[in-house]
């Protein structure tokens, strides 16, 4: 690894892989950095050695990444995979982690595609052994072939729940009941967004089409749940929810939990790029200019890490990205980037057809977001409950950074990926506004990182 590089891309999903084939394809070195071992990211995760039948169960938006793994792996690109970046700076220098060592890199040009998290939303029980995101469950599923032995509870709002109870059918898996806690008056908010979706139905028509499939396989879905509470002493046992107007429950020790996707913010934060409030997507999202240059000068930020667009959107975004750092490193010209971006451009407003929708039907209640009940836990690191926080801002601590210095919750390990979300929507909600308060400051390391390893970047010291 060179000390100093033209581009740096920090993860190797759509949007970072197609990146860096564009970035290198124009003769730039650029380094392609990645904590996962195999590239692909979130979706297209495994690509390379997944066996032939796992991936045709992961269906044709899986298999599409294909090409663009392959494309990689042929251009001349500096991948450092099992790499973890722990810092980024607005001098564009890079904290890395790499086999148990640190180092510091630096760059002329940085795309941040460090993709999306699962939305973390607290509610009672959700801190038990054996409550889980849906994410992990899938990539169980992609990378090793592991799925649920005695059945599973699935739970929330998303189309990756509907996608993984089709999946996990296919694979064997008795879903045990698919728990929609969307409400029905998203059915309303979607319908005006209907018209323009239609454009991109094949989005609605698979969709349909996994329903159909598991309403025929006796699976159906209970929708507008409530009142979702996980139950056990030391791990979970039963869960028990709300259904047109009754207390039901289940007997389980699995329960899979997915409430959509939000941006990976922690080293923009950490940056420093601004950030604001997307009400439709409920969350914060960097502000960027069309090519995803951010408020810090040769920061740019491409795919879910923009804003939520979906892996196809991602791809897309990646190449304009890398048509504006290639512009500013003054490989091409600004008429050559125009005409560059313009096939992207086109197939990102087809792609975007189906978003307005997505987010309308998917849109989480608010109820859910803002009132988790006193006892229930927020920080899981710092064992930290709604009622401290909500506490604390009681006794006049009224923003998140604050409420952090007061109650530590958002120190630990995870450093605040779990809980800022929630901590500054209860916050919101204690100090009676309508927009969530802005997350916490980023700092770095984003990631914990041991004194030794961090020791590691001043060799001759240690001598
Ligand atoms: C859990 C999960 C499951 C999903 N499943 C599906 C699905 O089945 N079908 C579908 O259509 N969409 C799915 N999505 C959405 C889809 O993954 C995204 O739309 C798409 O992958 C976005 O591409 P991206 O390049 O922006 O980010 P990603 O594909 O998420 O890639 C980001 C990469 O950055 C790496 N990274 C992040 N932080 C760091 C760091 N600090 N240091 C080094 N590397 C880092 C990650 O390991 C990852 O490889 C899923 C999303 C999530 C979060």
């Amino acid at each position: 690894m060179k000390n100093h590089y033209s581009l740096v891309i920090i993860g190797a999903g759509p949007a970072g892989m197609s990146a860096a084939v564009e970035a290198a394809n124009h003769g730039i070195d650029v380094a392609l950095l990645d904590e996962q071992e195999v590239p692909g990211g979130q979706i297209y995760r495994a690509m390379e050695s997944i066996p032939p039948e796992r991936a045709k169960l992961l269906g044709s938006e899986y298999l599409h990444g294909e090409k663009l793994v392959t494309e990689l792996r042929n251009a001349s690109i500096d991948y450092f995979p099992g790499t973890q970046v722990w810092s980024l700076n607005e001098k564009l220098e890079i904290g890395l982690l790499h086999h148990d060592k640190t180092a510091m890199i630096s760059a002329d040009q940085v795309i941040l595609a460090n993709g999306a998290i699962e939305r973390p939303v607290p509610f009672p029980g959700w801190t038990l052994p054996g409550v889980m995101n849906a994410g992990a469950g899938q990539i169980l599923l992609k990378s090793h072939g592991i799925v649920p032995k005695d059945g599973v509870v699935l739970a929330g709002s998303g189309p990756l729940l509907l996608l993984l109870a089709w999946q996990y059918h296919h694979a064997g898996v008795k879903i045990k009941a698919l728990l929609d806690l969307t409400p029905m008056q998203n059915h309303l908010r979607a319908l005006p967004h209907l018209p323009r979706a239609l454009l991109a139905g094949h989005y609605l028509s698979k969709g349909m089409a996994y329903k159909k499939d598991l309403k025929q396989a006796g699976i159906g879905t209970l929708h507008n749940v409530s009142n979702l509470v996980a139950r056990g002493q030391s791990k979970l046992d039963t869960i028990s929810f709300k259904h047109s107007g009754q207390i039901h429950s289940i007997e389980t020790d699995l329960l899979l939990i997915h409430f959509g996707v939000i941006p990976h913010t922690q080293l923009s934060r950490a940056a420093g790029c601004q950030h604001q409030w997307n009400p439709s997507q409920q969350c914060w999202t960097p502000g960027l200019n069309k090519w995803g240059s951010s408020s810090i000068n040769r920061i740019l930020i491409a795919g879910d890490g923009a804003g939520i667009g979906g892996a196809r959107t991602a791809e897309h975004a990646g190449r304009l990205a890398a048509f504006q750092a290639l512009y500013k490193l003054g490989k091409i010209t600004r008429t050559e980037r125009k005409q560059l971006a313009r096939k992207d451009r086109k197939w990102m407003r087809e792609e975007r057809h189906i978003r307005p929708f997505l987010e309308a039907f998917f849109h989480i209640p608010e109820k859910l977001l803002k009132v988790p009940d006193d006892n229930t836990l927020v920080c899981r690191c710092e064992e930290v409950t709604a009622g401290e926080i909500r506490s604390a801002v009681h006794a006049g601590h009224s923003d998140s950074n604050q409420v952090k210095f007061l109650t530590r919750c958002g120190m630990g390990p995870c450093q605040g990926r779990q809980c800022a979300e929630a901590v500054s929507h209860i916050i919101a909600d204690a100090n009676g506004d309508n927009k969530p308060q802005e997350l916490y400051r980023g700092r770095a390391p984003v990631t914990p990182l041991t004194l030794g390893q961090l020791a590691s970047l001043f060799p001759e010291e240690q001598e």
